[in-house]
């Protein structure tokens, strides 16, 4: 399986909430307890795991800094881009003014 069909299998695995979390796995009797293995008291769901689970807070925090950084790079391109004319000058179209003032 390449990588884009992995990612594929993982997004509708995620958007189907599908992903293979315990709370999943215990509904068809797969594992014995609903509950994530590393907080043992709160059922481990994919919320729990991409926002409160201390087990994966040190990946959480560097996505969210990867996340700001590609936020700050947007922000330059759209200010770059505001200076981009958005219609091109034609030869002479410049001077036009210039020529009827005179
Ligand atoms: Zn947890």
């Amino acid at each position: 399986m390449n990588k884009t069909r992995n990612g594929d299998v993982l997004l509708s695995k995620f958007l189907t909430n599908m992903l293979p979390t315990n709370k999943l796995l215990h509904r068809f009797n797969i594992v014995s307890s609903p509950n994530c293995d590393f907080c043992v008291h709160a059922e481990e769901t994919i919320s729990h795991i991409l926002f409160h689970c201390p087990r994966y807070r040190d990946p959480r925090l560097q996505l969210l800094k990867e996340i700001q950084n590609l936020n700050l790079r947007l922000l330059l391109l759209n200010c770059l881009l505001r200076y981009i004319p958005p219609k091109p000058v034609t030869f002479g179209q410049e001077c036009q003014g210039q020529a009827e003032s005179a």
